[in-house]
Order: structure tokens, then C-alpha cells, then sequence
């Protein structure tokens, strides 16, 4: 069984996903974090973020590796930490909008996805990765508030640059971010972790599956 999550930046994807995804005892996929490594990977090898053709084959030549906790790495790199420092928020979205890159991505997040029940996040999952994901979430929270959340994970910046950087990489993310029109909305402001939880394994009894 695949549940997807989608949403914007901040909206609770990564809290609300992993915490999901231990509760049912599924596996947990952070496809944020895939663009991100890879993303990591091309400043380290110094590649422009336009040169297509060396993006693509970065990607083909690059598993990015998962441990069973929320370690990350690719090409024998911990990049756990590394892949969250502004430089990288900033720049995936330049990565992300190659087709061509998005293409390698999508083809790894399916197959990762086949491997067992999982709860698989990011942008496009419901629509694109996996259309036929038995529950989808579109996860969505108040600016302000995703900015405050955001600002909490992040030092040295304040709430109001985590906002508009936050609003620069939704603009620059909004062609590959897609609601599913059978994604169920679930408004994150005023709810705990634990009640988004609840809402959604609610979700999930409804339907049954
Ligand atoms: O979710 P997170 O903020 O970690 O995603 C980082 C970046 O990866 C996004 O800003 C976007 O550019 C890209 N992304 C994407 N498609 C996904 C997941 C993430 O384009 N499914």
C-alpha cells in the first residue's frame, strides 16, 4: 500500500510522513531529500545547475541510500545534515525543473516505493510517482505558521527571510508541485503531530484499505 504525501515547503510533509509511516510500520520515503543529495552532489563536483546532460547522468550514476533511520547518503557521502543548509534550499529547485533529472528520479521513487508498504513524500507523488497510491494527502498549512516551523529547524536567519525564501522556492517549485484531484486536504495550522496522525489513519479507516 503507498500513501502519498504532497505539499508545500513547511507544511509538516517530513514530521507528518515519518511519524505516519512509524506508526503503520511502513517504510518512509523522502523524495525531498533525493533532489537534495543529488543537488549536494553536483556544488560538490562543481556542475552548473543548468548543464543538463552532466545532471541527468549524475543521477543515473548516483544511488542515494537511505539507512533504516533518517541517515542519507550518495557517492559514499553522509549528507544528512548537509542537504538542509540554506545553500541547498536555494539551489534544488534549479536541479528539481530538469525533466530529464526529474525523470531518473521519478523512475528510482517508484521502485524504492515497490519494495513494501510506504509512505512516500514530496511534490508529485499522487499525481505522477505513484497515481495509484491507495490514500493521498495534500498537506497545506498557514505561511506564517509553515515560516515559524521552518525558522525552528534552521539557525541564523529570521522568521520573516525564512518566509520570503520560503515563498521564492514554492514559486520556483510550483510547476513540479501538482494536487492530486483525489488527494484529501488536511490543514496542518492548528493541529498537533499527533492529531495529523490521527486525521489521516482516520483517513485511512474510512477507506478501508
Ligand atoms: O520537501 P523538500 O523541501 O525537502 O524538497 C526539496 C526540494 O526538492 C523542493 O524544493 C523541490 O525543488 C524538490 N522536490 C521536487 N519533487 C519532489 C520532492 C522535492 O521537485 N517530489
Amino acid at each position: 500500500m503507498i500513501v502519498a504525501i504532497d505539499g508545500p515547503a513547511g507544511a509538516g510533509k517530513s514530521s507528518v510522513a515519518r511519524a505516519l509511516a512509524a506508526r503503520l510500520g511502513f517504510r518512509y520515503l523522502d523524495t525531498g531529500a533525493m533532489y537534495r543529495a543529488l543537488t549536494w552532489l553536483a556544488l560538490r563536483r562543481g556542475i552548473a545547475l543548468d548543464d543538463v546532460t552532466s545532471l541527468e547522468e549524475l543521477a543515473r550514476d548516483n544511488l542515494i541510500e537511505f539507512d533504516d533511520g533518517d541517515a542519507v547518503s550518495i557517492a559514499g557521502h553522509d549528507v544528512t545534515t548537509k542537504i538542509r543548509e540554506p545553500v541547498i534550499d536555494s539551489s534544488v529547485p534549479i536541479v528539481a525543473r530538469h525533466p530529464e533529472v526529474r525523470e531518473v528520479m521519478r523512475e528510482r521513487q517508484r521502485i524504492l516505493g515497490e519494495q513494501g508498504d510506504s509512505v512516500i513524500e514530496g511534490r508529485d507523488i499522487g499525481v505522477i510517482v505513484a497515481p495509484q497510491a491507495e490514500l493521498k494527502v495534500w498537506l497545506v498549512a498557514d505561511a506564517r505558521v509553515r515560516a515559524e516551523r521552518r525558522h525552528a529547524e534552521r539557525d541564523g536567519i529570521t522568521v520573516d527571510m525564512t518566509a520570503d525564501d520560503m515563498r521564492r522556492r514554492d514559486e520556483r517549485d510550483a510547476a513540479n508541485t501538482h494536487r492530486a484531484p483525489d488527494a484529501i486536504e488536511v490543514d496542518t495550522t492548528l493541529l498537533s503531530l499527533d492529531e495529523v496522525i490521527d486525521r489521516i489513519e482516520g483517513l485511512l479507516r474510512e477507506r478501508a484499505v
